[in-house]
């Protein structure tokens, strides 16, 4: 698309920045699954409540100013909310339960949601050195059916690792649904410590 314009266009700024806002630059970034975009979109919209066009400067940076101040107070409370209150256990089974006081609770949720996925996928083992293939299904007019990309795990079950091709763990510092399911597979049923990152924890946020 550049190459087709001669002049120097916001492209070419925007461009710069890529690993900001291009999702295929953004792999090694740690963003929680979060979009570029999502974080100023809500801002915008909070802003829009505050703002009409005829302000000038002054007024506008007061109400800016107010704008961020409520963003931020109801932060602090949401997190203050979090941190009393134990988080839904869906499924109680030994894994969940080990990591839903562990884990802080948007942690916890976000874990949930991919061990929730583990239950849906279909594996199979590939010859070999405990490779898996594995893909997340789901129901489709009443049949299982795997639709979503399959990875590739590497279990090792002395290690207690199983590493996924999707590198969500990389990623995102939470264990991926793939390799949630090798975890399974091999009979580990808790979640081994080097997978619990200290930044996710109540104990490192408290
Ligand atoms: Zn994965």
């Amino acid at each position: 698309m550049r190459t087709k314009v001669k002049k120097q266009t916001w492209m070419d700024s925007i461009y710069k920045v890529k690993e900001k806002w291009a999702e295929c630059f953004m792999r090694d970034a740690f963003t929680l699954g979060m979009r570029s975009t999502q974080l100023s979109e809500s801002l915008n919209n909070d802003l829009k409540n505050h703002l009409k066009s005829d302000l000038d400067i002054n007024r506008f940076f007061h109400h800016f100013e107010r704008a961020v101040k409520v963003k931020r107070d109801t932060e602090i409370n949401s997190e203050y909310e979090s941190r009393k209150s134990l988080p839904r256990i869906k499924i109680p089974t030994p894994m969940l339960q080990q990591v839903s006081s562990l884990y802080t609770p948007a942690i916890f949720e976000a874990f949930q949601t991919e061990y929730g996925r583990s239950m849906a996928a279909s594996a199979h083992m590939l010859p070999g050195d405990n490779e898996y293939m594995v893909k997340i299904g789901r129901l489709i007019d009443g049949q299982y059916a795997t639709f979503e990309e399959e990875y590739k795990i590497v279990g090792d079950n002395h290690q207690q690792t199983a590493s996924c091709s999707c590198g969500k763990f990389e990623r995102v510092g939470i264990l991926c649904a793939h390799a949630l399911k090798v975890l399974d597979l091999m009979n580990i049923k808790l979640l081994p410590a080097h997978y619990i990152l200290k930044r996710w924890t109540r104990e490192a946020r408290s």
